[in-house]
């Protein structure tokens, strides 16, 4: 079976990898997915290229047990068992960006969760979900490589939106594309804050409330953030 991808979401899930390498989120490695609109168990993400130099013909169907849909011979990503078994799980998920952005790292190396300190980062909600690798598959090389360990990261990430995963990055989830990437971007620049201002003393969080309110404020804000960030691109071409 060959599933065709959706023409509408090509360009937005191309745009979302290479705004992800120019803010700096991902490098070689980590990437961006978005749900099929119309068949909700698949998925459209992009083959195994850097986010930076992911092209149109690379986007690629998938099914939540990872097996390729669309008519594409590149090798898929490793670790698309993270996408896959997230999409299973949250059926309110609709994108989904993992990366190793290394500011997140010294928080999911010592449990700490990722907490709103403005609110840009209401998203955070009370605090990242924390995912330990090592109580799902014992020692492994830290990759999220079949449905098993997707699966466990699934359930570690609950109703979250982002999740820590021990040695390794993080995921975050959103119900579009240029909420996810806003999300993944901040989630990035909450961690240097929320590293620099622990030195200065005990820290005010957003409570609940305020993270709520003004994670609804920014979600009718996503489009301005979502321009800037393609323009910074400049002239680039899709195909190539
Ligand atoms: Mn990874």
């Amino acid at each position: 079976m060959s599933l065709a991808v959706p023409a509408d979401l090509v360009d937005p899930l191309v745009l979302a990898n290479r705004i992800l390498y120019d803010q700096g989120v991902v490098d070689g490695l980590g990437h961006a997915s978005v749900r099929h609109p119309t068949e909700p168990g698949v998925f459209l993400l992009s083959c195994n290229r850097a986010p930076g130099l992911v092209r149109r013909q690379d986007i690629t169907c998938y099914d939540f047990d990872g097996n390729t849909l669309s008519d594409q011979k590149e090798r898929p990503y490793l670790e698309r068992f993270i996408h896959a078994e997230i999409y299973r799980e949250r059926p309110d998920v609709m994108a989904v960006v993992h990366s190793h952005s290394p500011s997140v790292i010294p928080f999911a190396i010592t449990h700490n969760a990722l907490k709103p300190v403005f609110h840009m980062s209401g998203f955070l909600g009370e605090g990242s979900a924390h995912f330990e690798i090592r109580e799902a598959g014992g020692n492994t090389d830290m990759l999220i490589s079949s449905s098993y360990l997707g699966a466990a990261l699934a359930r570690s990430l609950g109703r979250h939106s982002c999740v820590l995963m021990r040695g390794h990055g993080s995921t975050v989830v959103g119900t579009s594309l240029q909420q996810v990437v806003y999300r993944a971007i901040y989630a990035e620049v909450n961690a240097k804050l929320q590293l620099g201002a622990q030195a200065l003393g005990e820290i005010t969080f957003l409570n609940a409330e305020e993270a709520q309110l003004s994670s609804d404020m920014n979600d009718g804000q996503l489009p301005r953030s979502w321009s800037l960030w393609v323009r910074r691109l400049g002239e680039i071409d899709l195909d190539r």
